[in-house]
Parts: structure tokens; sequence; C-alpha cells
């Protein structure tokens, strides 16, 4: 089967990969130089900086690894990544378990005993999928400090701030609550089937009928026991790391296992059906394939396909809201963050961390390299605030770099609309907007697992729903 994949990000690669092992012919289609997308590393000087600061989750059995297992001749060697600290006199976790928040300096002592029972409360009670960070936590007295954090925690847990952040995201995003488990709302929200997916796999589908007929806010309380032993058991329930050789690597395992892939660098203007194959046109000709798979952005769709399932989606894709976030790079002699992890910054939403603390080539001898990632911050701002944090004049500073780039092609607000991977008979969308679970490279290789059980057509049939 001719299948032509548009966007050479993690998505589009991780899509090809599959595809060429399955057995068909791939091509894929970059309208930049290079390849990677946003999962990339540049050489800047003597430094080579990844575009934005990284970390990636849900590395002991998370789809990622999962498909690079199942495909992929190469895997990058991931340095297990730290930990989140917020620094007050000194370095502290960011809390996730109940034993955590109760001992945490970064908030009051009144705030720890209010948020632990409020967490314990809402698995009790429940919630809605509606609810934001923000109902919950504005008429619990905490203070300034307290609500600045909740703020921050929300924009590195859906790159929108706790307005409009879901209280869901908050508990998936801690582990407390499987990510899988959110699926059939989103689903049935999209008006998809929640049964034609990969999870039904999972969990077999009476759990999520069960799910479905008990509703958001029951079957939260219904598996309350199994949450609530999470959040008060010490163990961390996921796994980070960074890939020697900075975020490149991913994208380099991923090319050098493709044999028969071909690359071409080309912008995708049009995509057209002719009977039931697709004509994609670019400026320098006009390719035919019986499958698509679409990875650049979908709020672009309805200009680029002209496709009817596609315009009647119009408004929605359109309206797909991301983030933008601005990097700052600085490569110095001295090491602010000497230790595996992120620093995160409340007042001015941050996270910064030394990469070359993983890998010491990133950075020439003697010099470490530090990446600072702000969401919702001009460029000014960014500078001022790593100034005046780290008590440090940029100007004499080894490299300064600054990064304007958009971290996802979704954000997780609350009424986010995201794109069913299979839009039209054989056109197929992946990517970060593709998918509702978790943010970035393991949203996204996400995307790829739905597209390849649709396209394999391997799901339940559906029965009550
Ligand atoms: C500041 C920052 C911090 C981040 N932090 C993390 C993190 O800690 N952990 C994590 O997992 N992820 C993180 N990410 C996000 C992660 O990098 C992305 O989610 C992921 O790389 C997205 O992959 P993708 O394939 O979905 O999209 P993209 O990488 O955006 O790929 C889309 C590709 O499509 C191409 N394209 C677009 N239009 C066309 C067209 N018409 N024709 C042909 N090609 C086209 C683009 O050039 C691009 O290469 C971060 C990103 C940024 C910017």
């Amino acid at each position: 089967m001719d299948i032509i994949i548009i966007g050479g990000g993690t998505s589009g690669l991780l899509s090809a990969l599959v595809m060429e092992k399955e057995g068909h012919n791939v091509t894929i289609f970059e309208k930049e130089d290079v390849i990677g997308g946003l999962c990339r590393s540049e050489k800047i000087g003597d430094y080579t900086v990844d575009i934005g600061v990284h970390a990636i989750t849900m590395l002991n059995n998370g789809p990622l690894i999962r498909i690079l297992n199942k495909y992929s001749r190469y895997i990058p060697n991931f340095k297990n990544y730290g930990e989140y600290y917020v620094k007050t006199d000194k370095l502290n976790k960011v809390p996730v378990s109940m034993h955590e928040w109760m001992t945490t300096p970064i908030i009051p002592n009144k705030d720890k005993i209010l948020v632990t029972s409020k967490i314990m409360d809402l698995m009790t009670t429940g919630f809605t999928k509606e609810a934001s960070v923000y109902d919950i936590i504005k008429d619990m007295g905490l203070n300034e400090t307290s609500i600045n954090f909740f703020n921050t925690i929300s924009y590195f847990l859906s790159g929108e701030d706790m307005k409009n952040t879901p209280l869901w995201r908050f508990f998936t995003g801690a582990g407390y609550i499987p990510e899988d488990d959110i699926l059939p709302f989103i689903y049935k929200d999209m008006k998809i089937n929640p049964l034609k997916s990969t999870i039904v796999k999972k969990f077999g589908t009476e759990r999520i009928i069960n799910i479905l007929n008990d509703g958001f806010l029951t079957s939260i309380k219904n598996g309350s026991k199994k949450y609530i032993n999470k959040f008060t058991n010490e163990q961390r329930y996921w796994t980070q790391g960074y890939p020697i050789g900075g975020v490149q690597s991913i994208c380099n395992c991923i090319t050098y296992s493709l044999k028969s892939t071909k690359i071409k660098n080309e912008e995708v203007k049009k995509i057209v059906k002719d009977g039931k194959k697709y004509v994609v046109k670019t400026n320098e000709g006009e390719y035919i394939a019986d499958t698509i798979i679409y990875s650049a952005p979908s709020y672009l769709l309805p200009k680029i396909a002209k496709i009817d399932k596609i315009q009647r989606n119009k408004e929605k894709l359109k309206n797909i809201k991301f983030t933008k976030s601005t990097t700052i790079w600085v490569g110095d002699k001295t090491n602010y963050f000497p230790y595996m992890g992120s620093e995160i910054w409340i007042d001015n939403p941050c996270w910064a961390s030394t990469v070359s603390n993983y890998d010491e080539s990133l950075a020439p001898k003697g010099k470490h390299l530090m990446g600072f990632s702000f969401v919702n911050s001009t460029k000014e701002r960014a500078l001022e605030t790593i100034e005046n944090k780290l008590n440090i004049n940029l100007d004499k500073a080894d490299m300064v770099y600054v990064q304007e780039t958009i971290p996802e092609q979704a954000s997780c607000s609350i009424g986010q609309f995201f794109v069913y991977p299979k839009i039209d008979d054989s056109f197929y969308v992946v990517g970060t907007d593709a998918d509702p679970r978790s943010m970035g490279i393991t949203r996204a290789a996400y995307s790829v697992e739905v597209m390849i059980s649709e396209f394999k057509n391997v799901y339940d049939t559906p029965k009550n729903i």
C-alpha cells in the first residue's frame, strides 16, 4: 500500500517506522530542510541545544517505548531524569505523594492540610470532567504562594493556567488516576465510539461501559480506593528520562531504523480525494496515495485537505488552542543547577535544567548548558527573570540563545477539541492534537498507537453503545 505521511516530527517518523515495518511503501513530506519537528537539536557554536527543555515521560511502559521496542533497530539511551524541585532556602521536591504534600516547605502548614484533605475528598466524592484546578482551589482559603504554585503546575500539565486546566489533568499528571480512564469520556465528546480503541484491549468492554454509564464523577468515586492507595503510597508511578545526545537522538534512532521510507523536502499545499485514492499536491508535483497520515498541525487541515469530513469539522479544527513558549539556552562556566532534574520557578512560570548534567558532550569542555523554558512570558521578561533569579549578567555568559516556539499542537485545556486519529476512510491524523493523554512526545506516540489500531482495524465490535 502507498502511504504518504505529512510532517517528519516524532509522530510522523514513528508512523513511518511502523508502516514500513508492516510492509508498506512509505513517503514522508517535510516542509523544513531538517526532519524531527520539535524533537530536534541544533548546533549553536560548540553547544548542542534542543528545541525546548525536554524530559521524556513514561519510559517504563509508555507508548514511545512500546513502539520502539517493537519496531525500531535502535533505542535511545535515556538517563534517569531526576526530580522536579522548587527552591526556597534549599531544594524541595515538587510534592506528589500524601507524605510529600504534608511535609513540603513550599506551602504553609495550614495549606498542606487543606490540600491533602481536598485531594482525598475529591477522590472519594468524585468531580466533573469540566471542573478546573481553579474551581477547586478558589474557595479553599490558600495563601498566594500556594495559589501561584498550582497555577505554575497547571501550565506544565496542560499548557494553560489553572482556570483552563482540567482537574482530571492534575490527577492523571500526578499519576493518581490512570490516563486511560479518561479516554471513554473524551472519545464520547468527540462522538467517537469509545469502544473503538486500544483501551478496549487493556480494560475490556465491560469496564469501559461501566465508566461511561456511571459518569465521570461516580467512576472516580468507584475507583477511589485504588486512586487513594496511589496517593498515600510513596512510590512514583512514572519514569522520566533525558536521551544521551539530546532529543535529536530519539529522532535519529527512528530515522536510522528506516530502510525503504523516502523523505521529500516539500511542503504539502493541498490534499484531494480521487475515488478511493488521495492526491497530495506540493509546488514540485502531485503524488498519489492509498492512505494519508497527517502529522502537521490539525488546525491547518481545513486549508490543506479538501475532504468533506474535514471541512465539516472546520470550525472545531480551527479553534484548537496551543501554547507559545520561550526557551532561553545559556552556556556558562558556572553550573546553576548541579543536579539531575529541573527547578520550577513559580512567579514567572519556568522550568530550568542543566542538560549537560546528563551528557557532558552537549557543552564544550569546562562549560555547562542550561535551558530555561517559560510558558506565557515575553522574551524580555524571561531574560530579566533569569538575571534576577540567578543574580547573573547574561551579557557575560559564554552563550545565550533564544527560541520562541509552539510546544504542542494542542494544549490540554477545558473543552479542548482533539482530533480522533481516523478522520476519513483512509486518512489518519497523528500528533499532539490527536490524543488527550499525557503531553509531548508521549502524547504523540499515543496518537500513533491509536492510529495503528484503527489502520489494522483491531478493536472490539461495539455492543451496547
Ligand atoms: C519548549 C518546548 C518544551 C517541550 N518539552 C517537552 C518535554 O519535556 N517532554 C516532551 O515529551 N515533549 C516536550 N515538548 C513537545 C514535543 O517536542 C512535541 O510534542 C513533539 O515533538 C511533537 O511531535 P509531533 O510530531 O506531534 O509534531 P511536530 O514536531 O510539530 O512535527 C510536525 C512536522 O510537520 C511539518 N509540517 C507542518 N506543515 C507541513 C506541511 N504542510 N507539509 C510538510 N510538512 C509540514 C513541520 O515542519 C514539523 O516537522 C516540548 C516542546 C517545546 C517546544
